[in-house]
């Protein structure tokens, strides 16, 4: 399957890692929207929000124990940060693998644009 994230997480195209284990995979975005930003994926190609199910949805549990690990490596926990999850076009999804953004380093706005 032709996918971005895929071919990542199998090391055909390089990322600058943060975290692996043996269900998901973070690495630093390419084009950073804060001081510290970066993607958590799960391995399996789950094309997005929509495609979870009960069968396959425990990984985003297991995602968000990692961020919260992650994010006190990083010294970004006790100031807070921003995860995000864009579905489909209204949300903007450009890339089609399941991926949790985690924004910090700085205050963020609210509303989104
Ligand atoms: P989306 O818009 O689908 O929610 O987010 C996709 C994210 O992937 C964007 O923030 C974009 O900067 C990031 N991205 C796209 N291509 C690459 C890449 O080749 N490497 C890395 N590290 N990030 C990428
Ligand atoms: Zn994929």
């Amino acid at each position: 399957m032709d996918c971005l994230f895929c071919s990542i997480i199998n090391g055909e195209i390089p990322s600058k890692k943060v975290y692996e284990d043996d269900k998901v995979y973070a690495f630093y975005d390419i084009s950073p929207q804060a001081p510290v930003h970066f993607l958590v994926i799960p391995k399996e190609h789950i094309a997005s929000a929509n495609d979870l199910t009960e069968e396959n949805a425990a990984v985003v549990a297991h995602i968000f124990a990692v961020i919260a690990k992650i994010t006190k490596d990083l010294g970004i926990a006790d100031g807070g940060y921003r995860v995000v999850n864009n579905c489909g076009e209204n949300g903007q999804q450009t890339v089609k693998h399941l991926h949790f953004h985690v924004l910090g380093g700085r205050s963020m706005q609210w509303p989104p644009g």
